[in-house]
């Protein structure tokens, strides 16, 4: 007979997990029953605030750890003795990406490289997810993007995303480690910091409808970007690698909207006309900037036993409620 203190629970390790979708999947872990193991940065000026206001301190472990230094990677694998490994650090604004091209590089691909090796060379097997993105397609145009749809990536921080999906497809055909990466289209909540322009609107629109700003100034309002809900994109990450096998999948909505659009419901909602407090600035665009980002997540949906529900006007409804 198993006595009950012989089954281990499940172990995770989390790389990034003071961010938005970290702090979510720390969250959604501990209540399944994980141990949860999270890493920071050596250097890092992020704060613990996402993991504060989930009320996680002190619920998981923390390590300090640099995943560009494959030996910090290690001693984290040493210590966590993980099952399920979430790779979800590194720099994640496109447009920090052009100036900061090579931190966006070795952030996302480099890291996630050791990572890839520490699961090689682990004595445990362990299953590894990689944070992908729509950027790896570039513009989508008309046509939504699926899993064999070709790649064009726009900015430094797309190229570093589709450097780290092939690193993740060539270990798992080379070295047939269980690792897959989740192509997550844009997602938000009020974790999301403030460098994104979705967050920055939804602040301006509580400042404004408070008086305390007249107006806000942004680049294109014509983008059109498939918007969803971060902590249901976290329940897909974890059911991804409940798979038998490993398998790369878009996780997205499904339905795409126009940023003035987000713009004119987040305003609507707290009675205002948007048209008196945007300013356009074309200036304020990127070299390359994609203008639509469509999905379609039928292949997740149908294997994942995973859907979304919150759409666009719902997630900007709850990022102003709970801001
Ligand atoms: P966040 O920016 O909120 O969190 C990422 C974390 O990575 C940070 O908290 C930071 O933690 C760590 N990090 C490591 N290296 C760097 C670096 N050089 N610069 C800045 N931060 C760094 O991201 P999200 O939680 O929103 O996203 C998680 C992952 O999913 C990322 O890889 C992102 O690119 C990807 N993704 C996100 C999308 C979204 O819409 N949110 C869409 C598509 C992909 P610390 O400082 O503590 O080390």
């Amino acid at each position: 007979m198993i006595s009950l203190s012989s089954i281990r629970a499940r172990r995770a390790l989390i790389f990034g997990v003071t961010g938005q979708d970290g702090s979510y999947l720390a969250s959604s872990l501990l209540e399944k029953g994980y141990v949860v193991w999270g890493t920071s940065r050596v250097n890092s000026e992020s704060t613990l605030d996402n993991l504060r206001r989930l009320n996680l301190i002190g619920r998981l472990n923390l390590l300090t750890v640099e995943p560009t230094d494959i030996e910090s990677v290690q001693r984290a694998f040493s210590e966590a003795e993980p099952d399920e490994v979430y790779y979800l650090s590194g720099q994640s604004s496109v447009a920090i990406s052009f100036q900061r091209p090579a931190e966006t590089l070795q952030s996302n691909a480099i890291g996630l490289l050791n990572v890839l090796e520490a699961g090689r060379l682990s004595s445990r097997a362990v299953r590894i997810y990689n944070a992908g993105s729509s950027e790896i397609y570039g513009d989508t145009g008309k046509q939504e993007a699926t899993e064999s749809t070709p790649f064009n990536p726009c900015s430094p921080y797309g190229v570093a995303k589709l450097s780290a999906y092939w690193l993740v497809k060539h270990y798992r055909n080379a070295h047939q480690i269980y690792a897959c990466t989740g192509i997550l289209f844009n997602h938000e909540s009020p974790l999301r910091p403030e460098r994104f322009v979705t967050q920055k609107i939804i602040r301006a629109v509580k400042k404004i409808s408070e008086g305390s700003m007249d107006r806000l100034t942004l680049g294109r309002t014509d983008i059109i970007r498939d918007w969803g809900w971060a902590p249901e994109y976290v329940e897909g990450m974890w059911a991804m690698l409940q798979l038998d096998e490993p398998v790369d999948l878009i996780i997205a909505t499904g339905e795409s909207h126009s940023l003035g659009e987000f713009i004119s419901h987040a305003f609507a909602i707290l009675g205002l006309d948007w048209q008196r407090y945007i300013v356009e600035d074309l200036s304020l665009s990127r070299p390359t900037d994609l203008i639509v980002s469509r999905a379609n997540p039928s292949k997740a949906l149908g294997i994942l036993g995973w859907a979304p529900t919150v759409r666009m006007h719902r997630v900007i409804e709850l990022m102003l409620k709970d801001l």
